[in-house]
């Protein structure tokens, strides 16, 4: 007997999920103590300091159970974004959250559409169900290709995800185009919308996915406290829905999914406008001085509305900055060779990552001239 034959085809076939390197990691492989690590879009501001507090503050109820209906962050959240109580659903990150609507909606036969590349997690949630993921190429700009995307489906699809701004290409689609795809999309499938970096999108008409929740029942988006709040390490996300979508939702939850410290930080974090304001204003200012000293570097780049920039830096610059401390992340996963996806960091990590790679250039120029 093997082990292998007892285990699902489609679980023992999954290709795990590769996270960004651990500094701790890299740190100890290279002896050295300052790397940084612009590799997961993480807030480099750290955590809300108001979530922290909050946190401490509840550390001595953990042997309590959490409220299992998250209620003092269900109400709070539902009057921020204008939805019903039971229009939301929470989970331990939005990672949860898009397992919990594999685990309701689709199985062996089923098929869902999103673009690749995209977040890496969909084909894994995907394929565990035993589902198909058709995944529809983005176009040469690296933006969703909504007409191929509608064209994909099929009558086995059962989900759609569109990932808005779409990680790892930081780029985004607008609300025209959206919301012609949406309107001729079928009834009887459900639609995801990850907007994981929704906060930060600076265009202004990033499309409106609560308004289609009225008018198409099967509408989802998520979002989560990883990403703008500085949460990533406490595991809380969220998603917005019809209320009878929800309802099955929750029944596919474990009761205590949120656990007790996350849910106060994520009270606090939605009231801490200062450390919104300021990872917002930051993160804006890393965009564009990364992307125009990416430029003046002769590196192509993608105009990005989330926290992290899509750069085709050539194959050997992972390697090559990892020696230097910095920590970016491969895209050779998706097939991409060339490219690397940069988190934005705080200003000087940012001009480190530069100066790195101008050095890296400079030796491949020097490499270059002198010849094999
Ligand atoms: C980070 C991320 C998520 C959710 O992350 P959690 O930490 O599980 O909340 C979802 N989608 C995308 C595209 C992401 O980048």
């Amino acid at each position: 007997m093997s082990i292998a034959d007892l285990v699902k085809p489609h679980i023992r076939d999954l290709d795990p999920y590769v996270p960004g390197k651990p500094m701790e990691e890299l740190e100890r492989e290279l002896g050295i103590s300052n790397s940084i690590k612009l590799a997961s879009n993480e807030n480099p501001l750290g955590p809300s300091p108001k979530a922290v507090e909050a946190m401490r503050a509840a550390a001595g109820e953990v042997h309590r159970y959490p409220d299992g209906a998250s209620f003092a962050l269900r109400t709070k959240l539902s009057d921020r974004l204008g939805v019903a109580e039971n229009q939301l659903v929470f989970g331990t990150g939005g990672d949860e959250i898009l397992e919990l609507i594999a685990k309701t909606l689709i199985g062996p036969g089923d098929e869902v559409v999103y673009a690749w590349p995209s977040f890496a997690m969909y084909p894994i949630v995907v394929k565990g169900m035993g589902a198909e993921g058709v995944q529809v190429p983005l176009t040469d700009d690296f933006v969703h290709d909504l007409d191929a995307m509608a064209a994909a489906v099929t009558p086995k699809t059962r989900v759609v995800m569109i990932c808005n701004p779409n990680n790892p290409s930081g780029t985004s689609v607008g609300a025209d185009a959206f919301d012609r795809f949406v309107s001729e999309l079928s009834d009887d499938i459900v639609l995801v919308v990850d907007e994981a970096y929704f906060e930060f999108a600076r265009r202004d008409d990033l499309p409106d996915v609560i308004a289609w929740m009225e008018r198409r029942p099967g509408t989802l988006a998520l979002r989560t406290f990883s990403k703008i709040y500085g949460l990533a390490g406490i595991r809380i996300g969220y998603g917005i829905c019809d209320s009878e979508l929800a309802s099955y939702l929750e029944r596919a939850r474990h009761p205590f999914n949120v656990n007790r410290l996350a849910e106060v930080a994520a009270v606090a974090a939605l009231d801490d406008e200062e450390h919104v304001r300021r990872t917002i204003e930051m993160n804006s200012t890393g965009i564009d001085y990364l992307r125009s000293e990416l430029e003046k570097l002769g590196i192509e780049s993608w105009p990005s509305e989330a926290n992290f920039i899509l750069a085709r830096t050539g194959s050997e610059v992972f390697d090559a900055l990892l020696a230097r401390g910095i920590i970016v992340r491969p895209m050779k996963g998706f097939g991409l060779t060339e490219h690397v996806r940069i988190s934005v960091g705080l200003p000087e990590d940012n001009e480190r990552l530069i100066k790195a790679l101008g050095e890296i250039r400079g030796m491949d120029a020097a490499k270059r001239e002198a010849g094999p």
